[in-house]
């Protein structure tokens, strides 16, 4: 990660502490690793996430519904998911320092570093060649460069088989082989490469030896698998149609860092969309389309998201790829769009004996549906948020406003916690009065922050650094006319209007339905 990245994710943490965003769990017993809270607007813009999410899935698509499964499942369920044997990490423990590390990610790193080596090369030789530099030519013929490419091309052909075949002794040797150190110790005195199950498992029942080993779900999508029998009968759902679920999922990675980008408790959006086989590539693009747009309806820079489609696909898909968006890391995956054949329902027939098929009127034939899933981290989409959104500013000196520089988060209205604070200029003559009335007349509609204490440009600075649109301030005109001025967060530009219109200006601006509208 380079220095400025690394700065900006840093800034945003403790921005995102200091205003009620984000504080790390229990911390007054030091916090809980890559476990976290949110704080009191944290939740509101989360909050508003979902409800975006939600509406688009089930409001905008009349064969969509919801449903809200609960986090404890028959451990069976994970059995023909294919997690309980399936869902692993390679680890792998450095003796001298004592750390752990997911042995494919060392590899990756090493991988990385070769990919590095070649360019420099380049840029040495495209330096000393100056204009006449050809880079496709030098990058196939130089020697140095060639020998790096074998190595790379070996090291990902090995990485990919003992991945596949679960191999770790083949993975520990690969990483004997590379010749990888501990980045801490710097040496070489590994441990064994292990398979490590992600799940978390717990017991149910009363007494001991009744008691039977359960997981705390690693994913949302079973809950809607073994209710899609339930939600297509009640529902009278003909094919296609979706279920959609906002939920908790938990996950115990190896290594968890990056704040809520990678937690051990996490909360996902899903939703399958079950689908007559063959028609799979179809829904797969459609879906694919519509969940960019979404994304790309929130304003944050058409430029900062982008498909990366895998090359490696996992046993149940036929097709896969992710959404990945610029973070203060780099692009990484924000969401995942997945075709999935008809693997889980299948699988869930076999360990159920129960039949999980479609009756389709118009061919008279019962069959198992096959199903593409869209599936999005909230807490990523968050951090996507809070990171694009965090802007150190310059100041103009402008009319109210205090200080040469503001932190400001241009979060996008309507998913900002509160949409206006309303600011007496000062608390004597009646101000603060008028202030509060006005206040209680327009928190029906907005979610209002109301304020008279400090200087009204530290109450400006406040509320940037929350991210509130709107500042109403209150003066010693509105006595006398009932207008106020408006000052909008990004522009800073204030605007005197009547009291009576501000609702109607706003509502527009700050609504997700009108959000939704630009999907
Ligand atoms: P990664 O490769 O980053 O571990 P994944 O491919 O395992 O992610 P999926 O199983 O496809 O992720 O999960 C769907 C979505 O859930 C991801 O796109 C991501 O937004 C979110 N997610 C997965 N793991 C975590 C985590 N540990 N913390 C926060 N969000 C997560």
């Amino acid at each position: 990660m380079a220095n400025d990245s690394e700065n900006l994710l840093k800034k945003v943490i403790a921005h995102a502490k200091e205003y009620g965003f984000i504080f790390p769990s229990s911390e007054i017993y030091d916090g809980l690793s890559a476990v976290y809270d949110y704080g009191q607007n944290g939740v509101e813009l989360k909050n508003n996430i979902k409800e975006y999410w939600w509406k688009f899935m089930t409001q905008l698509h009349d064969n969509i519904v919801g449903i809200d499964a609960a986090i404890f499942m028959h451990p069976t369920t994970w059995k023909a998911s294919g997690h309980v044997d399936a869902f692993n990490d390679p680890m792998i423990d450095n003796k001298d320092s004592k750390k752990r590390y997911r042995a494919d990610v060392l590899v990756e790193d090493a991988i990385a570093k070769m990919e590095e080596k070649i360019e420099k090369e380049v840029e040495k030789a495209a330096k000393r060649f100056g204009e006449s530099f050809d880079k496709t030519m030098f990058a196939q013929t130089n020697p140095r460069v060639l020998e790096y490419q074998k190595k790379i091309d070996e090291a990902n052909e090995r990485l990919k088989n003992a991945m596949n075949s679960s191999d770790m002794a083949a993975m520990k040797q690969l990483i004997v082989d590379l010749e990888i150190n501990d980045p801490i110790s710097g040496t070489k005195n590994w441990t064994d490469v292990r398979q490590f199950n992600l799940m978390f498992s717990t017991e149910m029942g009363s007494v001991a030896e009744d008691a039977n080993k359960i997981y705390l779900r690693p994913e949302t999508a079973q809950g809607i698998f073994v209710n899609f029998l339930n939600v297509q009968k009640t529902g009278r759902m003909k094919l296609p149609f979706g279920i959609a679920q906002i939920g908790k999922a938990f996950r115990n990675e190896i290594v968890a860092r990056q704040f809520i980008f990678r937690m051990r408790e996490f909360e996902q959006m899903e939703m399958q969309f079950f689908i007559k086989p063959g028609t799979e590539m179809e829904w797969y693009e459609s879906w694919k389309n519509k969940r960019m747009k979404w994304h790309q309806a929130l304003g944050l820079g058409s430029t900062n998201y982008r498909f990366h489609d895998h090359l490696n696909l996992a046993h149940y898909a036929n097709a896969a790829c992710d959404i990945q968006f610029n973070f203060p890391m780099g692009f990484k995956e924000l969401e995942g769009i997945h075709s999935r054949t008809d693997f889980d329902l299948k699988s869930h027939e076999k360990y159920s004996g129960k039949k999980l098929q479609y009756f389709d009127t118009e061919t008279q034939q019962s069959y198992v549906p096959f199903v593409v899933e869209t599936s999005v981290g909230l807490d990523r989409m968050f951090l996507s948020i809070l990171s694009n959104s965090y802007k150190e500013e310059k100041l103009p000196s402008a009319e109210g406003e205090e200080g040469n520089e503001r932190v400001v988060l241009s979060i996008p209205p309507a998913l900002a916690p509160y949409k206006i604070a309303v600011l007496p200029l000062v608390k004597k003559d009646g101000l603060a009065e008028k202030g509060l009335e006005v206040f209680h007349q327009l928190k029906t509609d907005f979610r209002c922050y109301y304020e008279d204490k400090d200087t009204i440009g530290r109450r400006y600075r406040r509320m940037d650094a929350i991210g509130t649109p709107y500042c109403i301030t209150i003066d010693h005109q509105t006595l006398q006319d009932n207008t106020v001025t408006i000052r909008e967060r990004d522009s800073m530009k204030q605007e005197r209007i009547a009291i009576e219109k501000v609702g109607e200006k706003i509502q527009r601006l700050v609504s997700i339905h009108e959000l939704l509208k630009k999907v």
